[in-house]
């Protein structure tokens, strides 16, 4: 029967105008698509001015703006500003280039909007497979390393508490629940033991070799000491590919020390795990595949756009242990039929997931993982391109070996003790960001402050390099006089 009765209006945010949605929709895919293709020709980053901080600084808006005029504000004050880690000249921190298809997945994924668990299984899958994990191992893709640590750390802790963590909580503990890294370790794990109750003294910071690899034999002691205090020893976190120097862990002798002690072994392999994919330095992360749970990156090497990350737990049942919740809102229908949430809710701590898979799928398919093996294989021999450059400056002086893809130097000036060098390649670094030509990024080594390149980048070539090393010794140069 019709209704006779007037409805009150309903709204909806679907556009009035598909078609104007639609020819704005293509002129982004244009714009950005161009803005890729053509990044090298511009500064790789630009301070924000005073009147593009302002803008952000306006009111919650309470009625509609044109489509074309919101796109123009994204276009004068969001895209100029960025951190410029699409560019070719880009090495700070460690931080990945993304690739147009990468885009293009990330829109469609929007699209879907929620996770796919076949496509993600079958990712994660995939991730076993070239990274030495067992088919049994179960996984899941995060939002970058700091929650696949905070992941791998928590079944970690739930399975060799002794006690039921997740009903009594931490504080039951009789023994203090301790765990070991190097000092280099990256600051997630330290975020990650705060958040899981453990406190940051029970992560002991051993200290590291010449070659920025934790002390073995400083491990077992720091290890034995705490048993004889009473505490539990209950895992260790290995580094492949530490964020200051690229420094990879004795991971074999890690998992030795772990089998021995019965201590988990947990590898944080943010960016260094896929150095498993090269011919040249395959070897240096032998025994990560030996790991209880490992952590790493798509969004670093893997080239993919932000965010994701992934964890890895080689026996299934801990991890869906420390993790599964079934609410009765959440239950299946009789016999498993009917639509279901794909159960990976029950290896992490989210509920609702973006379908992050979708853009590793993508990829991998585009590329095929062999030309990723060659493009970080490329990326460690630039790196050490790199390291000859300055081994042949004078002016420069490196300040840690160059074992992956991370490399360390200063700019020296005969004369100048360390508090001045320290300043003037702090001054260098500046000027360098600002002129938007390279962008290293700077850290602190055994007491020297140094130039850090952090080398994720798909797009740098050999000669970006040279432009470094010039760059760096012009702008010293003119500091030097000033
Ligand atoms: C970047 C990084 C992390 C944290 O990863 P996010 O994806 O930034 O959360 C952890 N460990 C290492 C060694 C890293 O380089």
């Amino acid at each position: 029967m019709v209704q006779e009765k007037a409805m009150p209006s309903e709204e909806t945010l679907d556009p009035e105008d598909w078609e104007s949605m639609r020819a704005l929709g293509h002129r982004m895919v244009d714009d950005m698509l161009d803005d890729m293709k053509t990044i090298r020709e511009r500064p790789v980053w630009q301070p924000t001015p005073d009147q593009v901080k302002a803008h952000f600084k306006r009111p919650v808006p309470l009625d509609p703006q044109p489509l074309e005029e919101i796109y123009e504000e994204f276009l004068e004050n969001v895209l100029p500003y960025r951190r410029g880690n699409i560019h070719p000249r880009f090495w700070a921190w460690v931080v990945g280039t993304g690739t147009p298809l990468g885009v293009l997945a990330e829109l469609l994924a929007a699209s879907v909007n929620s996770a796919n668990s076949r496509v993600e299984k079958q990712v994660i899958d995939w991730f076993k497979e070239v990274l030495g994990f067992p088919a049994s191992a179960s996984g899941l893709l995060t939002s970058g390393c700091s929650a696949a640590n905070l992941i791998g750390l928590a079944v970690a802790r739930n399975t060799k508490a002794g006690f039921d963590v997740r009903r009594e909580g931490i504080q039951a503990t009789p023994h203090k629940m301790v765990l070991y890294a190097s000092q280099e370790i990256h600051m997630s794990i330290q975020k990650a033991v705060e958040l899981l109750g453990l406190g940051s003294d029970a992560l002991r910071l051993v200290p590291v070799n010449d070659d920025f690899q934790v002390d073995l034999e400083a491990l077992k002691a720091t290890i034995a000491q705490d048993r004889q205090d009473g505490h539990l020893p209950f895992c260790v976190v290995g580094a492949a590919g530490t964020t200051n120097t690229g420094a990879i862990d004795d991971l074999s002798a890690l998992a030795d020390v772990c089998l021995q002690e019965n201590l988990w072994f947990h590898v944080d392999g943010a960016f260094g795990a896929w150095a498993a994919l090269t011919p040249g330095a395959r070897n240096q992360v032998a025994g990560m595949e030996r790991a209880d749970s490992l952590a790493f990156d798509l969004h670093k090497w893997m080239y993919m756009p932000k965010e994701i990350g992934c964890v890895l737990v080689r026996r299934e049942e801990e991890h869906r242990k420390a993790f599964s919740l079934t609410p009765a809102y959440l239950a299946r229908g009789e016999g498993g039929r009917g639509m279901t949430g794909g159960g990976l809710r029950n290896y992490g701590f989210q509920l609702s997931r973006g379908f992050r898979a979708l853009k590793a799928w993508m990829s991998l398919k585009e590329h095929g993982i062999r030309k990723y093996g060659r493009l970080i294989q490329q990326n460690i021999d630039q790196a050490r391109y790199l390291a000859e450059l300055i081994d042949a400056a004078p002016e420069l002086e490196l300040a840690a070996p160059v074992t992956l893809n991370v490399v360390c130097f200063r700019y020296l000036r005969p004369g100048l003790g360390d508090a001045a060098l320290n300043a003037l390649n702090k001054e260098i670094l500046v000027e360098l960001q600002e002129q938007g030509i390279v962008v290293p990024s700077g850290t602190t080594i055994r007491g020297k402050y140094v130039l850090r390149v952090g080398h994720t980048n798909h797009r740098s070539r050999r000669e970006d390099f040279d432009i470094l090393v010039c760059e760096v010794i012009r702008i010293g140069k003119a500091l030097s006089l000033s």
